[in-house]
């Protein structure tokens, strides 16, 4: 679930419920916070849990949600698919292959193989991302060393409809 934090989009804890009852749920007991052992759940506007993709990544361990009480987080969300979140990643045109800089930061971190790189003719390297495997863990938005990678939020047609590869450059 994705919500705007200024002029930036930040993210509730995997399973969350809709924003609009997650505000109604959610106490702001920090339990969540607690039980993060990756720490990457913090504290947001209004005291509310949100997740800091620079701080690391989600391993899907589902703690948080074990400890969350009042049913802010829920893991029958989502359900038909066991999706904990309908996040995936995104690569803006700062990623430095785009202008011919080799660099593989992101793809050496990426466990799923989401992120793979194509040799290019003249030595240049393409990215090319899989949203079927990407399970928006996050794990590659911190490594980059120029905030090329964002995650965002997609609805399962999307994401189904996306299946094939997407090549970043044209
Ligand atoms: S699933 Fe685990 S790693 Fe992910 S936010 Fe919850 S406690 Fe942290
Ligand atoms: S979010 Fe996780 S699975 Fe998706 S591309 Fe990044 S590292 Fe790979
Ligand atoms: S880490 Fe950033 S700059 Fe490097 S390949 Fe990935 S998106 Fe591009």
């Amino acid at each position: 679930m994705q919500f705007l934090r200024g002029n930036k989009t930040a993210f509730r804890p995997p399973w969350a419920i809709d924003d609009a009852q997650f505000a109604e749920l959610c106490s702001r007991c920090s339990d969540c916070l607690s039980a993060c052992k990756e720490q990457i759940i913090e504290k947001g506007r209004g005291g509310f849990p949100q997740i800091n993709f620079q701080q690391g990544e989600c391993i899907f361990c589902g703690d948080c949600v074990e400890q969350c009480q009042t049913g802010a987080l829920q893991k029958n969300r989502f359900e038909a698919d066991k999706a904990p979140w309908m996040l995936k990643v995104q690569v803006s045109e700062k990623c430095l292959n785009f202008t011919g800089v080799d660099c593989r930061s992101c793809g050496d971190r990426c466990v799923e193989r989401a992120i793979r790189f194509r040799p290019q003719v003249g030595g240049k390297q393409k990215l090319q991302l899989d949203y079927e495997l990407c399970t928006g863990c996050g794990a590659c938005v911190a490594p980059c060393p120029v905030q090329a990678i964002n995650l965002i939020s997609v609805s399962e047609s999307r994401s189904t409809e996306q299946g094939s590869l997407l090549e970043v450059y044209a």
